[in-house]
C-alpha cells in the first residue's frame, strides 16, 4: 500500500463520472480509455480503471489482471490507427515517479521512429485534433 488515500475528486474520477469531458474512445463494464489532452505524441491514449485506486501500489491485483489486457487492446488500436513504429506504456507511482493525477492510468503513447517523445503534461492540444485522433482510434478498435 503507497500509505495514502484516494481522492475521488481527482481529475480521471470526475471524467469517471462524466462531470467533465474525455475524448473516449472505449469502455467496458471496468475500463474506460480517452486522450491525453496533453500528449506525448499524437495519438496518446489513458486507460483507467472505475475501480478507485492512487495507483498501481494500492490496485486490486484483479483490477490489474484486467485492466493490462485492456492495455494491450488501446496499444495495438492506437498502433494501426497512427501508423506508429512501436507504442510506449508508461504508468507513474506518486509524485517521486512522475504522478500528477491519483487514480490508477497507463499511459498509451504510439511512437514512430522520427517524432521524439513530448514533455509529460507539457502543452494543451487542440481539441479538433483529440477529436479527430479519438475517432481513428475507435475506427481502429472497431477493424
Ligand atoms: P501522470 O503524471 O499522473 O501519470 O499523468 C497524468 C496525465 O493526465 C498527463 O499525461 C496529463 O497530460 C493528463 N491530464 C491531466 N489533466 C487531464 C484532463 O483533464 N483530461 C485528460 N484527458 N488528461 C489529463
Amino acid at each position: 500500500m503507497s500509505g495514502q488515500s484516494y481522492d475521488d475528486n481527482n481529475i480521471f474520477a470526475k471524467i469517471l463520472r462524466g462531470e467533465i469531458p474525455a475524448y473516449r474512445v472505449y469502455e467496458d463494464d471496468h475500463t474506460v480509455a480517452f486522450m491525453d489532452v496533453m500528449p506525448q505524441a499524437p495519438g496518446h491514449l489513458l486507460v483507467v480503471p472505475k475501480a478507485p485506486s492512487r495507483n498501481m501500489l494500492d490496485a486490486d491485483p484483479a483490477v490489474l489482471s484486467k485492466i493490462i489486457q485492456v492495455v494491450q487492446k488501446l496499444a495495438l488500436a492506437a498502433k494501426q490507427a497512427f501508423e506508429a513504429d512501436g507504442v510506449t506504456i508508461m504508468q507513474f507511482n506518486e509524485a517521486a515517479a512522475g504522478q500528477t493525477v491519483y487514480h490508477l492510468h497507463f499511459h498509451v503513447v504510439p511512437r514512430s521512429e522520427s517524432t521524439p517523445l513530448r514533455p509529460h503534461s507539457g502543452q494543451m492540444e487542440d481539441g479538433d485534433i483529440l477529436k479527430a485522433n479519438a475517432e481513428k482510434v475507435r475506427t481502429a478498435l472497431a477493424g
